[in-house]
């Protein structure tokens, strides 16, 4: 993999190891570090080994290198804690979207009860969605490929 960096970027400080981190997994490809904030215990950011803003700067290979290890990161993961009985996965893109980082990271959150510290939701709105408004927002997504 090619790796370039970002001066400015804290989590391309990370994987240089100017900074330093709680990593629990790394290859050529990807570091995996502990969350500073542990949202839940074990709550693990996967970082590509190069600087990408986000998901939409990824091409197939990229894509293909850090995607293939997030099962085995995982499953570490939630082997490393009796306690876990599932894990959240996500990738904040977009301020709006909650990114703060922009080296793209994804979020492995362990979760311990529907009550812990990680919360989730999004409205159902179906109500007020006709077969026409569905297929225009199909079709302008379709439209983009
Ligand atoms: P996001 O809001 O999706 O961009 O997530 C960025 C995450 O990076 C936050 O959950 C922060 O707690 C975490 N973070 C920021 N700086 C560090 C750091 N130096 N070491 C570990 N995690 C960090
Ligand atoms: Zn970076």
């Amino acid at each position: 993999m090619v790796h370039n960096y970002d001066d400015d970027c804290i989590f391309c400080k990370i994987i240089k190891g100017d900074v330093p981190s709680y990593t629990v997994y790394e290859d050529d490809d990807v570091k995996a570090f502990l969350d500073i904030s542990q949202g839940t215990p074990g709550h693990t950011l996967v970082v590509p080994k190069t600087h990408v803003p986000d998901i939409y700067a990824y091409d197939a290979d990229l894509a293909a290198a850090i995607f293939s290890k997030i099962p085995k990161i995982a499953k570490a993961v939630k082997d490393s804690n009796p306690e876990i009985k599932g894990l959240n996965i996500l990738i904040n893109n977009g301020k709006v979207a909650y990114q703060s980082v922009f080296h793209s990271h994804i979020h492995l959150v362990p979760r311990y009860t529907d009550h812990d510290d990680f919360g989730m939701t999004f409205k159902d709105n179906s109500s007020k969605y006709d077969e026409k408004a569905y297929t225009d927002i199909q079709n302008s997504i379709k439209s983009q490929f």
